[in-house]
């Protein structure tokens, strides 16, 4: 019987559950308790990350045993890597107090743990492979801490501050504005002597670090992990790592990712699209090779199927070749290949056998049935499709490709794409 069971609480299992157990009931609570399902309950992002680190813990042998024989509190004693599932967990149920540890949350809605000095938020761009593989970050930050010397007080020794005698103790005086009616109004203003506190020391008894600011600067390195999976606008949380200030608690330094656009990867949840250019030789006859290399450098091989014709835009998916799913380290989503055909130049067909092509090739199509009784003859004048299709088309989404715009908004609204291709045929029929 282990000392505590509130891990095994949260994901619902007794403490004599296999691994297995724990995965499945973890999966299940996870699906079910994701902030993205759940956008209506401000505490969802908190209770699904208590879940992901009682996960964390049980999932791992020398982690749960660890918690069966100590608990939460005796794993998280001190001691080693700030992201330790054990010191994120104490942390979250922290009730105030503890010492620096990291967090996360989901945007700016959710469990924002607003401190004495609030939160200080900094934006942090990374590549869709920091988010595909995960990388650490060190950063060197400058930042406010208590004087170590006068531990806060600003004074020298035992001194204590007097009034203020150019505010009297006030902390604000009174200051005139000729406003530009030319009448002088009063206005309050803080005490620049003091600087509003209505009391200070005397020059000889202000602590000599802090010359009686009872603040130092210091310089800090920060480390933040970007986890495997993670994504855009994602908050990362480095509780109590911001400017200190005596009587108040620190405040929280948040980075929130902001992710660059990928030249040949998007991102939809858990899914990747890209596309792939063929020529028009593999889209007939069949290709095996490197088709593309992935966000962590792979290259990925593919064998078209023997007899199959690879259409322009017909496209493939790669089960397990997506984006990692945060905090499940060995899932993926999936990979949509987009084929491009790649259509001979014109060098090639000056020096191609033409008749021979033709004889190859599938016969031209004949002249529409039936035949229009007038005929107007039209030049061939080139055109910038992309520029067209950029205004507005009251019909619909004739130019809209259906990758590129669409790609990013729901999952659900392009997969069933592939039964939605341009109908008709290539001809010009007046309706
Ligand atoms: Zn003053
Ligand atoms: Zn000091």
């Amino acid at each position: 019987m282990p000392v505590e069971t509130e891990l095994y609480e949260l994901l619902g299992v007794s403490f004599e559950a296999t691994e297995d157990d724990i995965k499945r009931a973890y999966k299940r609570k996870a699906k079910e308790h994701h902030p993205d399902k759940n956008i209506n309950d401000p505490e969802a992002g908190q209770k699904f990350q208590e879940m992901a680190a009682a996960y964390e813990i049980l999932s791992d042998p020398h982690k749960r045993e660890a918690y069966d024989l100590h608990g939460l509190d005796g794993m998280a004693g001190g001691r080693g890597d700030p992201m330790d599932a054990a010191d994120l967990f104490t942390h979250l149920f922290a009730s105030g107090g503890g010492h620096p540890m990291f967090g996360f949350d989901f945007g700016p809605d959710m469990g924002g743990r607003r401190r004495g000095k609030g939160e200080e938020v900094i934006p942090y761009e990374v590549t869709l492979e920091d988010l595909y593989n995960g990388k650490s970050v060190k950063m060197n930050m400058e930042k406010e801490i208590i004087c170590g010397v006068c531990k806060g007080s600003g004074a020298r020794g035992n001194a204590k501050p007097k009034p203020c005698s150019t505010c009297s103790g006030k902390g604000w005086t009174n200051s005139k504005t000729r406003l530009p009616t030319g009448v002088y109004a009063n206005s309050r203003a803080q005490c620049t002597d003091c600087h509003g506190h209505g009391e200070k020391l005397k020059e000889k008894e202000r602590c000599k670090k802090c010359k009686g600011e009872k603040i130092v600067k210091e310089k800090t390195r920060q480390e933040i992990f970007v986890e495997k999976g993670m994504s855009d606008r994602q908050r990362i949380v480095l509780a109590g790592a911001g400017d200190q200030e005596p009587g108040i608690p620190a405040g929280d330094v948040v980075f929130v990712l902001k992710a660059k656009p990928h030249e040949s990867f998007e991102r939809s949840g858990n899914d990747l699209l890209t596309n792939v250019t063929i020529t028009l030789s593999e889209a007939l006859l069949g290709f095996s090779r490197i088709i593309l290399t992935h966000l962590d450098g792979r290259g990925i091989k593919m064998t078209s199927p023997p007899g199959k014709v690879i259409k322009f835009h017909e496209s493939v998916v790669l089960r397990g070749e997506g984006m990692p799913i945060h905090r499940r380290p060995d899932e993926k989503g999936d990979l949509y290949v987009v084929f491009q055909i790649e259509m001979p130049d014109e060098q090639w067909l000056k020096t191609a056998n033409k008749p021979a092509i033709e004889a190859i090739l599938p016969a031209k199509r004949l002249e529409v049935d039936p035949l229009p009784e007038i005929v107007d003859e039209a030049d061939f004048e080139e055109s910038d499709i992309v520029d067209v299709g950029a205004r507005s088309f009251p019909a619909g989404n004739f130019f809209d490709q259906g990758f590129a715009s669409q790609f990013g908004e729901d999952e659900e609204d392009w997969e069933d794409e592939e039964d939605e291709e341009m109908d008709g045929e290539p001809e010009c029929r007046p309706q």
